[in-house]
C-alpha cells in the first residue's frame, strides 16, 4: 500500500508529477475558479468572457493550458492519467467540468481533430488551443445513439469536389455555439452482411444547409439538434479516410471514457466530503448525525465505492498510456464511475436533508448532471453488454467447467 501526501492510501502509486498536477489544479479551482463561480447564478454554464480569458491566462502560466494537445503541436502530450487526475479535481467545483473551469486547463478541441491532416489541425485544432475556437462531435441521431454503427442514417454522397450531407443529429453538446464540428455519416449502405460504411466530415456553421436547434434537458447546458439539408462539405474537410469514420469515432470515445468517469468521481467525492462536514455539526435525537449508524453506513459505502471506482480509472488510464487496448476497462470505468457517482451524490443529498436539494448548494445540480452521465457516451446497459460479451468470449469456465 502506498500513501499520497494527503494521507490517502492507494494500491496504485501516483507519480510525483501527477501529485503535483493534482495539487496545482486543486489550488487553481479553490483560489481562482471558485471566487468567480460564487458570483454566478446557480445554473450558470459560463462566466464573463473577461473572467474566462483571465482563467485561461493563469492556467497557461501554471503550465496547465495545453494538457490536451499532442507534443508535435506544442502541447504537453495527451496522457490519459493526467487527464483523469485533472478532470477529477476540476469537477469538484460547481461548474463541474464546464468551459470556464475545465476549459481553462484542458484547452483543446475534441481530440479526434489531431488525427486530421496538418491543414485541418492548423485550421481547426490549433485555434481552439491558442484562441477561442470550439468544436463538437456529432454521432447520435434520432434513430438511437446506443448502436451508432447501424443507426447512423445521415447520408453523405460525393458530388464533384463536394460531399452532400442529409440527415439529423440529436443531443449534440456545444453544437449550436461552436465554430466547427465533426459529423459522422453513411457514405455506403450495408451490403453482403457488412455494416454500412461511416465517414467523418468537418463542418462549419456557415456551410449551406446546416442548422441548429437547442433541446432543453435537465441540466443547464442544453445540447442541440442538427439538421443537414443538402449540406455542402468541401472534399478537404473529410476527416480521415472514406469509410474510416467509425474507427475514428471509437478511438475518440474509448479515450474519453476514463476522464469522463474521473470527472463524475470528482463531483461525488466533493459531495461526500461536504456531507461529512455537515453531519459532524448537525444534531437529531440528542446526538450528532455523524454518530448515527444509518449515516455512517452511507458514508462508509460511499467512500468504499468511490475508492474502487477511482482504482478502476487508474487501471484503465495506465493501460491506455502503456498503449494497451483499454476498451473493456474503459467501459468498466464509465459504467462503475457514473453509477457510483450518482449513488454517492444521492446519499449526500439524503444526509443533508432539505438543504441537499436547495439551489444554493451544488448537490442537486450535480445529481442532474450525473443523471445524464449514465446515458451520454453510451448508456450503462450498453457498457454492461460490452463487458459481458468480452467476459463470455474470453473465459472458459474456470476450474470446474473449463
Ligand atoms: C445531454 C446530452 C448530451 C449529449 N451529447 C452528445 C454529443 O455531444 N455527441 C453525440 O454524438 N451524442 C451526444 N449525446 C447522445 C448520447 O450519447 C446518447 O443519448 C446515448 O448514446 C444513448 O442514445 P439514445 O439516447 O438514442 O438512446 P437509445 O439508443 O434509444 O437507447 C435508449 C435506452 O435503451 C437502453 N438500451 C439501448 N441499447 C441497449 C442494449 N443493447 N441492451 C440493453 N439496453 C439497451 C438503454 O437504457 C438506453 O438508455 C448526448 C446525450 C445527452 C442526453
Amino acid at each position: 500500500m502506498t500513501y499520497d501526501d494527503d494521507g490517502n492510501h492507494y494500491g496504485f502509486t501516483l507519480s510525483d508529477e501527477l501529485i503535483m498536477i493534482r495539487d496545482q489544479v486543486r489550488r487553481f479551482m479553490r483560489d481562482e475558479v471558485k471566487p468567480i463561480e460564487d458570483k454566478l447564478p446557480h445554473d450558470a454554464t459560463h462566466c464573463d468572457p473577461a473572467d474566462e480569458a483571465r482563467l485561461r491566462g493563469i492556467a497557461e502560466e501554471m503550465g496547465l493550458g495545453r494538457l490536451n494537445v499532442p507534443a508535435e503541436y506544442g502541447g504537453q502530450e495527451n496522457d490519459c492519467m493526467i487527464r483523469c487526475i485533472v478532470n477529477e479535481e476540476a469537477s469538484k467545483c460547481r461548474l463541474g467540468g464546464y468551459r470556464p473551469a475545465l476549459g481553462a486547463i484542458r484547452r483543446g478541441p475534441p481530440n479526434i481533430i489531431w488525427r486530421g491532416t496538418p491543414e485541418q489541425v492548423h485550421k481547426y485544432g490549433i485555434p481552439c488551443v491558442e484562441g477561442d475556437m470550439t468544436g463538437y462531435i456529432a454521432i447520435t441521431e434520432p434513430t438511437g445513439g446506443s448502436d451508432p454503427r447501424n443507426n447512423i442514417q445521415t447520408r453523405a454522397v460525393k458530388k464533384g469536389d463536394k460531399w452532400i450531407l442529409n440527415g439529423r443529429k440529436m443531443w449534440i453538446t456545444y453544437a449550436g455555439v461552436s465554430d466547427w464540428g465533426v459529423i459522422f455519416a453513411r457514405s455506403r449502405e450495408a451490403e453482403d452482411g457488412r455494416p454500412p460504411e461511416i465517414t467523418a466530415f468537418i463542418v462549419e456553421p456557415s456551410f449551406p444547409g446546416i442548422s441548429f436547434e437547442p433541446i432543453p434537458v435537465i441540466r443547464p447546458l442544453y445540447p442541440y439538434e442538427i439538421t443537414l439539408d443538402n449540406c455542402e462539405v468541401p472534399e478537404e474537410n473529410l476527416l480521415g479516410e472514406v469509410g474510416a469514420g467509425f474507427g475514428v469515432a471509437e478511438q475518440w470515445l474509448v479515450a474519453g471514457r476514463m476522464p469522463y468517469a474521473a470527472g463524475c468521481i470528482g463531483m461525488a467525492q466533493e459531495a461526500l466530503d461536504m456531507a461529512c462536514g455537515w453531519v459532524k455539526q448537525r444534531s437529531s435525537q440528542r446526538g450528532l448525525l455523524a454518530d448515527k449508524q444509518a449515516i455512517q453506513w452511507m458514508i462508509a459505502d460511499s467512500e468504499t465505492e468511490l475508492r474502487a471506482a477511482r482504482m478502476l480509472v487508474y487501471e484503465a488510464a495506465s493501460a491506455s498510456d502503456r498503449g494497451e487496448n483499454a476498451k473493456i476497462l474503459a467501459s468498466a470505468c464509465k459504467l462503475f464511475g457514473t453509477e457510483t457517482a450518482f449513488r454517492v451524490v444521492d446519499r449526500a443529498i439524503q444526509m443533508f436533508g432539505g438543504m441537499g436539494v436547495a439551489r444554493e448548494m451544488p448537490l442537486e445540480r450535480w445529481l442532474r448532471e450525473l443523471r445524464i452521465k449514465r446515458i451520454g457516451e453510451g448508456p450503462s446497459e450498453v457498457h454492461r453488454m460490452v463487458i459481458a460479451r468480452d467476459k463470455l468470449k474470453n473465459t472458459d469456465g474456470g476450474v470446474y467447467f473449463g
